[in-house]
């Protein structure tokens, strides 16, 4: 069984850039190649200015290369509660905006011609218990009043047009969602920023940001130092103590995902027959895909631990059992790849970007973030140009975590508070 992400095992890198030299000057440092920083590279680049992508391990070595390949409509708080949080207005105005982001990978996909299997399989929400059941039929009617968007809900009866498990209580279908190799379009996108004129520069860990004037700062790097006109910070999970201020406002949680061997056509039709991006209600969220090849991916938050060798393998022996629960008849299925990544949580749950001390960021994702982190790269190119506007996530307000410091410390606090939410919800 292999410990690395399928999706970069199977993916061939754009190019080898650990070597690309530290340009003395841009006009834009961008820290992190996922999706958020190798979107924002390209698009600078083909903006005419000159960008470094800094990136301590390789192009898409954090959650972009290790996520479930689903681009799914939707906020992470769920469309009911976005109403009763923020109005109806700002919430339509959010969920939308998870739309225009799969239309920006899309778009992206189709200009630069990467091929990564894009597809809009349709994203099949599972209910867990029969109020998570009637739970969707209201969001169903509030999505097609507010929103104008028309999802399909189907009852546990006929379950089986969707899903080969009688596991769950019915389910909603969004025809819009998506599903791609994410593998083969970060490569694709860091290949297009690179031939764009972006300095694509791995093994650059950035040790340190010292602010000049304004938004102008020396970053430091283990490769040597650039002076950026702006820097715009792309670490999401990962963030660390090169920008205390953000760290203590993202919670890292790691998920966990195994990979069958290649299946059947017979097996893949039972167990996803429409080929569907699953993920189901719970706290303890599974979701659930077939990969381009025919095997099934099966992930989800196993332990509220962090990412490790060791790690990964519990979670990919308690993912393996979940899975086996949900289809019975995978049992002697074999599991190829197991992998774990850090999700961004944040203590609301929604996308914050913006500026702080002279520093753009964009992150807390909070496990959304193949569209939503695409679609903010671009997207904060506009609004570090001037155009606030562009920012949709301006001006909520973004409270740090209580105590946290440094290292999360109150994972398994958290993971015992969602292991009970689940048994009794
Ligand atoms: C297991 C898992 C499953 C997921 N499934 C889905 C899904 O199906 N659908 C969905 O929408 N979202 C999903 N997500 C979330 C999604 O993958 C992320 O939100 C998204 O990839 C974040 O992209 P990013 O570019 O902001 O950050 P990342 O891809 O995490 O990139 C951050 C990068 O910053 C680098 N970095 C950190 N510090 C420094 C430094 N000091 N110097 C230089 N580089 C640094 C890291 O090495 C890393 O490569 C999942 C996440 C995980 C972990």
């Amino acid at each position: 069984m292999k410990l690395t992400p399928y999706w970069l095992d199977t993916a061939e890198p754009s190019g080898d850039y650990r070597r690309t030299p530290i340009p003395e000057n841009v006009d834009v440092a961008v820290i992190g190649a996922g999706f958020t920083g190798v979107s924002a590279a390209l698009e600078l680049a083909k903006q005419g200015a000159t960008v470094a992508l800094l990136e301590r391990h390789t192009v898409g070595w954090g959650a972009s290369g290790r996520n479930g390949g689903m681009a799914t409509t939707g906020l992470a708080i769920g469309f009911s509660t976005a109403v009763k949080r923020y109005g109806n207005t700002r919430a339509v105005e959010m969920f939308n905006e998870y739309n225009d982001a799969i239309d920006t990978v899309e778009k992206l996909v189709g200009d630069y011609g990467i091929d990564c299997n894009y597809s809009r399989y349709g994203k099949l929400s599972l209910a867990f218990h029969p109020s998570h059941y009637e739970g969707m039929l209201r969001s169903q009617e509030l999505l097609a009043t507010l929103a104008d968007h028309h999802v399909r809900v189907i009852p546990k009866s006929e379950i089986h047009s969707e899903i080969g498990s009688d596991f769950y209580h019915g389910a909603m279908l969004d025809p819009m969602g998506a599903g791609l190799h994410v593998g083969k379009f970060v490569h694709g996108l860091a290949g297009a920023a690179a031939n764009a004129g972006a300095f694509v520069c791995e093994n650059a860990g950035v040790t340190e940001l010292k602010r000049i004037s304004g938004t102008v700062h020396d970053v430091h790097t283990t490769r040597g130092i650039t002076r950026a006109k702006q820097v715009l910070v792309a670490t999401s999970g990962y963030t660390g103590g090169i920008t205390p201020w953000l760290q203590r406002r993202v919670i890292p949680v790691g998920s966990f995902i195994i990979v069958t061997e290649p299946l059947s056509d017979d097996v893949v039709n039972r167990i996803l027959p429409n080929r569907r991006m699953a993920s189901d209600s719970k706290m303890l969220t599974y979701y659930f895909r077939i990969t381009p090849d025919n095997r099934l991916l099966f992930g989800g938050r196993a332990r509220f631990a962090l990412s490790s060798p060791d790690s990964d393998v519990k979670s990919g022996e308690i993912l393996h059992k979940a899975m086996t629960e949900l289809f019975p008849y995978l049992a002697n299925t074999r599991v190829d790849y197991t992998w774990g990544g850090l999700v961004d949580l944040s203590m609301d749950q929604i996308v914050h970007a913006g500026i702080h001390d002279g520093v753009f960021y964009s992150l807390n994702y909070s496990g959304h973030g193949v569209q939503m982190a695409t679609h903010m790269g671009k997207k904060m190119v506009q609004y570090m140009a001037g155009d606030e506007t562009a920012n949709v996530w301006r001006g909520i307000k973004n409270p740090p975590v209580p105590g946290h410091f440094g290292p999360p410390w109150f994972l398994p606090l958290i993971g015992a508070y969602a292991k009970v939410h689940d048994r009794f919800s």
